[in-house]
């Protein structure tokens, strides 16, 4: 059995933007093998629906592009397309996480206000 390693934020992303039915990405409608990357290399959703369901890829070449050199090995292996692509996923995932913290902050804030009241 495979555990899931997708991080709340990456579920999240899943289900609202980057559904992948029937081997289609439903945004674009285009079809997404699941384990090749996209055949549409300029389709961005296309890629998004890639990286959501490559959770320990998309670890992984976090790290690799937080050394040093690390991003141009990773364009020498993988090429630009994916770099920029990954970039741009990353950079979603953490406006994401980001609203999710704003969100529990809130949330968090709220309770306190109710309980010091009560
Ligand atoms: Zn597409």
């Amino acid at each position: 059995m495979p555990k899931s390693n997708a991080s709340p934020a990456t579920s999240a992303l899943r289900g609202k933007f980057f559904t992948v039915v029937h081997g289609a990405v439903e945004s674009c409608g285009h079809l997404l093998g699941l384990n090749d990357e996209p055949t549409f290399r300029n389709c961005e959703h296309c890629w998004f629906a890639y990286f959501s369901s490559h959770a320990d890829l998309v670890s992984m070449t976090g790290k690799i592009m937080a050394t040093d050199g690390g991003r141009d090995s990773v364009v020498r292996i993988k090429g630009t397309k994916f770099v920029q692509m990954f970039l741009r996923f990353v950079k979603t995932l953490e406006r994401l996480k980001g609203v999710e913290g704003e969100q529990r902050t809130t949330i968090q804030s709220n309770r306190r206000f109710g309980e010091s009241v009560g």
